[in-house]
């Protein structure tokens, strides 16, 4: 809520004033009470804990050290005029020294004292010493030395105007001790003390002052929730308002199609995970709202499968439906998965791309535009305007993370009503980061693999294991298997890489001479019909080993091919690396992923590629990958300011992220006009949150 108190300019504050005010907002953007409150301290310093110099080790955090001050003394002259001392420990010395201030500090100093030092330490010389320590004497502090001290982020210029750490601590304390400061609490009571957490004005004041590592551990979950609370009762109300603003299509009968398809074509049982997603997506679909939902599922987990039986379903109810794909050859392959199903039922797939051009295209729109078109599958050609649908009920987006929103809303923008929405990735995203990511659309996980595969064996392996590798894949080749081999590829290298793909494929030749095997080799530099043709060949089983870059990473799918040889795998990602992989394993017959590094690998590079080893599941994979690269890399969100929390952290706050959600949906729920008395200041806070992010008019 907009609270005077809050919003009130840090110029008020005592101390502080119109030029110091303007420096925290250009440093630290700090401007009102309120921001000053919630520059949390970095970390705290417990007071308790004094080390002796022998213990020190340069390092970037303050210490506390303890000694006798002596030798204090004014050294060199003009600019390079210092003050020094030595503090001593026995046979251990730290020197300190002041740049700054010299006579004024030169006369507080207690020398001949026993002191306790505070500050950074540093190497220097063949010693250690600290820069602008702050020194008090051991006796003196004794009584006041308990508890733990908060550190404050400043910069250089606000150190200049005492608005260091210590400074900025007291202004703090000003803010805590105002007899008239805001201590109002916007979060509902009950949700407060499900988690027995403080109010929110003691949980400030903890943040500042704690008392204990456990009080400090409940007032930072409470902040962090709120954080994450906002943001979730945000995309509970989108989700509620996408649904009621995009109401019209009710596909409530399953007809012929797709029970004709379920009962005479599919070919195999559906996974428990795949019917359960299939009852969501039918519920969505029968509700009367539009649907907008997620689909996640690891890498041959069946979600062609779900979106085509969606697709059946709008069908069904007299509409057409469309999946578009992010390359053309998945689209193509896409396209050929549907035709398989789609022709028993007497049903058409047609399929858009750049290349289909001329009297094929004109047709293709004209089917499309008067309704004999049921199903359409391309890539981002979809989108374009010429392509005019009679009545889009369904629009499916495969690997959605392929595309921007601008793209997604363009697919929705091709029917009016809008059609329902389905995007679907296999690039496992940890759920809480999903929740904060897609945290708009419903969620469907498909975490089931259609029975029968066995799990890929994933080795590790060096150059020195070279020739048992060829042995091994003469071996599987001898078996009437195909072989993989990737090599990376990366923009700024992209010439060295070509090379090494290139002396790869010539060695390849030589160690696997014709016409006893036959390679292919694909790459970026090929032209797509030459791509194309590469690729059909060994899908027909006519090659037997395949050398490509990663443009093979998407799409591709020849179940006889056994064995994922990733060359330089250190150089590749986490969910790069577990996407490969699952080129392999489509097949019945045991799979084999090898991944090929030097003997030196940094840290990062041993715990991917232990991970790989370890695990199939994609979304422990991704769990690792959150960890080592944080939620703005992973998502490629780092400039884009989204998911910047305070306090909370999705790499370690999943179970906040949960709360959150549920919270906040079953809040929309209960009281979508948050009109209950126990949410007036809920309401207020969060018309206050939303109006930042989008126009709360429309909610309210
Ligand atoms: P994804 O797109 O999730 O990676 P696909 O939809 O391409 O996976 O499915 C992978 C393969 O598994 C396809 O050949 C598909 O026909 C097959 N498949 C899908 N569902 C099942 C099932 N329930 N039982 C057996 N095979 C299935
Ligand atoms: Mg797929």
């Amino acid at each position: 809520m907009s609270s005077r108190w809050l919003d009130t300019s840090l110029a008020y504050l005592k101390g502080i004033g119109p030029l110091r005010a303007e420096a925290l907002a250009g440093e630290l953007g700090l401007r009102t009470f309120g921001d000053l409150l919630a520059h949390y301290p970095y970390r705290y310093l417990d007071r308790s804990v004094v080390l002796r110099i022998s213990d020190l080790q340069p390092g970037p955090a303050e210490v506390q050290v303890r000694g006798l001050l002596t030798g204090v003394q004014t050294v060199g002259t003009g600019p390079k005029r210092r003050l020094t001392a030595q503090l001593v420990d026995g046979p251990d010395e730290l020197e300190l020294v002041w740049f700054k201030g010299l006579r004024w500090v030169e006369k507080g100093l207690p020398a001949g004292e026993e002191v306790v030092v505070f500050g950074r330490v540093n190497a220097f010389k063949n010693g250690l010493n600290m820069a602008h320590p702050e020194v008090e004497r051991a006796a003196s502090r004794q009584a006041a030395a308990s508890g733990l001290t908060p550190m404050y982020s400043s910069t250089e210029k606000l150190g200049s105007m005492q608005l260091h750490s210590r400074g900025l601590a007291a202004k703090v304390d000003a803010l805590l001790e105002d007899p008239s400061r805001d201590r109002s609490d916007w979060m509902p009571e009950g949700l407060r003390d499900a988690q027995k957490w403080p109010r929110r004005d003691e949980a400030v004041r903890t943040m500042h002052h704690p008392e204990s590592p456990q009080s400090l551990a409940a007032a930072r979950n409470r902040l962090a929730f709120e954080e994450l609370f906002l943001d979730q009762l945000l995309f509970a109300y989108q989700r509620l308002q996408q649904g009621r603003g995009r109401a019209g299509h009710r596909f409530a009968s399953v007809g012929s199609y797709l029970n004709r398809f379920y009962e005479e074509v599919l070919p195999f049982p559906l996974t428990e995970a795949q019917k359960r997603v299939v009852r969501e997506i039918r519920r969505d679909m029968g509700s009367g709202a539009a649907m907008n939902r997620l689909v996640q599922g690891d890498v041959g987990s069946g979600k062609t499968l779900v979106a085509f039986m969606a697709m059946l379903l709008a069908v069904d109810n007299g509409f057409q439906a469309a999946l578009m794909a992010p390359t053309e050859i998945l689209a193509q392959q896409h396209a050929r998965s549907l035709e398989a199903w789609a022709e028993p039922l007497g049903l058409r797939v047609g399929l858009l791309t750049g290349s289909v051009k001329g009297s094929a295209r004109k047709h293709l729109l004209a089917d499309l535009a008067d309704g004999s078109l049921h199903l359409l599958v391309g890539t981002h050609a979809l989108i374009e305007d010429p392509v005019v649908f009679r009545n889009l009920g369904l629009a499916v987006v495969d690997e959605q993370h392929r595309f921007g929103v601008a793209q997604r809303a363009r697919l929705l923008a091709k029917n009016r009503p809008a059609p329902h929405m389905l995007v679907m990735t296999a690039t496992p995203i940890p759920r809480t980061l999903a929740m904060s990511m897609y945290g708009d659309l419903e969620q469907s996980v498909i975490d089931e693999l259609p029975p029968g595969r066995k799990p890929i064996q994933t080795l590790h392996r060096t150059d020195a294991n070279r020739l048992a590798l060829w042995s091994f894949l003469k071996k599987e080749i001898a078996l009437g298997r195909q072989v993989y081999l990737v090599y990376p590829l990366i923009e700024e290298s992209e010439k060295l890489d070509y090379k090494d793909l290139m002396d790869g494929y010539e060695s390849v030749c030589r160690d696997f001479p014709q016409p006893e095997y036959q390679v292919s080799v694909v790459h970026g530099r090929m032209r797509p019909e030459d791509k194309e043709w590469e690729m059909a060949r060994f899908a027909r089983g006519e090659t037997h080993l395949m050398v490509a870059t990663t443009v093979i990473e998407v799409g591709v799918n020849v179940p006889n091919a056994s064995v994922m040889v990733i060359e330089n795998a250190e150089r590749f990602g986490l969910s790069q690396l577990h996407q490969l992989r699952g080129r392999v394993g489509r097949g019945a017959e045991q799979s084999y992923c090898v991944l090929m590094t030097s003997s030196k690998l940094s840290d990062d590079a041993v715990t991917r590629i232990e991970t790989m080893v370890r695990t199939n599941d994609g979304f422990e994979i991704a769990d690792v990958d959150l960890q080592l690269r944080g939620p703005g890399d992973l998502m490629g969100t780092r400039q884009s300011g989204v998911m910047e929390y305070k306090l909370a952290n999705l790499v370690h706050d999943g179970p906040l992220v949960e709360w959150a959600r549920r919270a906040a949906a079953r809040i929309v729920d209960e009281d979508p006009q948050l009109e209950r008395p126990e949410h007036a200041a809920l309401r207020a806070r969060f018309s206050d949150y939303a109006r930042g992010r989008m126009a709360w008019g429309r909610i309210a």
